[in-house]
């Protein structure tokens, strides 16, 4: 019997990208990546680009993977509308004309099974930071329950909303990252933790305001510092609550090495193991999604077109867990 292989589709953002995985490894991916000319992703214009991309994307895909494919996945949600939109619709046409059945995946639970997949994390309690979003998750019962989330804008538009306020280009996080690095003081800046839920947006105002008082890498380091404890406490406390013994990154900040030292020192205070995949599957990429749609695939779940409408808002703790 011949392998099971899925095409993904990843096109939440800014980020387009198409791969082929089969149990045991990514088999093709290539990627189209949008770069707003000036400020911040501008929805619309990412959608046009990933439309004006996609067929390259994914014939570049299917001629690299050379195999024959079970099923298409595509990220069904949480992102934005007109980006989903016509990755779904390139999505249905694909698996019209090759046959095979659809896949509408959570992209938030893609990040946590690529790491899964990819690391030797088996039950983590997810610490997942992107641009749009900020979450604390875990698997209980069928579902991964959201034990904490930002309440306003994620860590990564924040960093990227400060940086771009001070004139650093898209993305900002990098940038605040390196100069965070030549920082010799420590600013308070507000600390905003309700229950499980954290907050970004009154951290930002402030840190666009302290600028004029203090040295921007000053104020790098300290939104760093103060963003990032915010979300340790919060990982920390579901660790303490659940029970688990690990904790897995995931995410485009994840690629920041100040929040992944926070996190080790936490870990190893308490005696719990702590993963990060290879940069590849931390950012958006279809390698997830494909890999997703891989496990759900298996798992006979199918998603019929009637169905497979995009949700900008689809909640990860909404999916029903087939597969574990
Ligand atoms: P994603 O949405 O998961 O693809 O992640 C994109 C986000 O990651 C953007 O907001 C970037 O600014 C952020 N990012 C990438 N690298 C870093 C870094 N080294 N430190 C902080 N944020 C980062
Ligand atoms: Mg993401």
């Amino acid at each position: 019997m011949s392998k099971i292989s899925i095409l993904g589709i990843e096109g939440t953002a800014w980020n387009l990208s198409a791969a082929i995985v089969d149990e045991d490894d990514v088999i093709a991916e290539t990627t189209a990546t949008y770069m707003p000319k000036t400020g911040g992703i501008h929805p619309r214009e990412a959608a046009q680009h990933h439309a004006n991309h996609i067929t390259e994307v994914v014939r570049e895909t299917l001629k690299k993977g050379k195999s024959e494919i079970s099923a298409v996945a595509f990220s069904q949600g949480p992102g934005l509308g007109p980006c989903l939109r016509t990755v779904a619709t390139a999505a249905r046409a694909l698996a019209l004309s090759l046959d095979v059945p659809l896949i509408g995946v959570n992209h938030c639970i893609a990040h946590i099974e690529v790491g899964r997949w990819k690391t030797p994390a088996k039950d983590p309690v997810t610490l997942y930071v992107s641009g749009a979003n900020s979450q604390v998750l875990a698997y209980r019962k069928g579902h991964y329950r959201v034990f904490g989330e930002t309440l306003d804008i994620g860590i990564g538009n924040a960093l990227d909303k400060f940086a771009r306020s001070v004139g650093l280009p898209h993305p900002g996080g990098p940038k605040v990252e390196e100069l965070a690095r030549t920082a010799t003081k420590y600013i308070p800046l507000p600390y905003t933790v309700k229950g499980m839920d954290f907050s970004f947006s009154g951290l930002t105002t402030a840190a666009q305001e302290s600028v004029k008082k203090y040295t921007l890498p000053d104020v790098c380091h300290s939104f760093q510092e103060t963003a990032f404890a915010m979300l340790v406490e919060v990982t920390e406390r579901a660790v303490a609550h659940t029970g688990k013994r690990e904790v897995l990154l995931a995410g485009g900040v994840g690629a920041n090495s100040r929040l992944r030292e926070m996190l080790k020192i936490m870990c190893e205070d308490r005696g719990i193991e702590f993963y990060v995949p290879e940069k590849r599957f931390m950012g958006d990429n279809g390698a997830m999604i494909a890999y997703l749609g891989l496990l759900m695939y298996k798992s006979g779940y199918r998603t019929p077109i009637s169905e497979s409408k995009v949700n900008p808002n689809f909640r990860p703790d909404d999916a029903v867990v087939t597969w574990r």
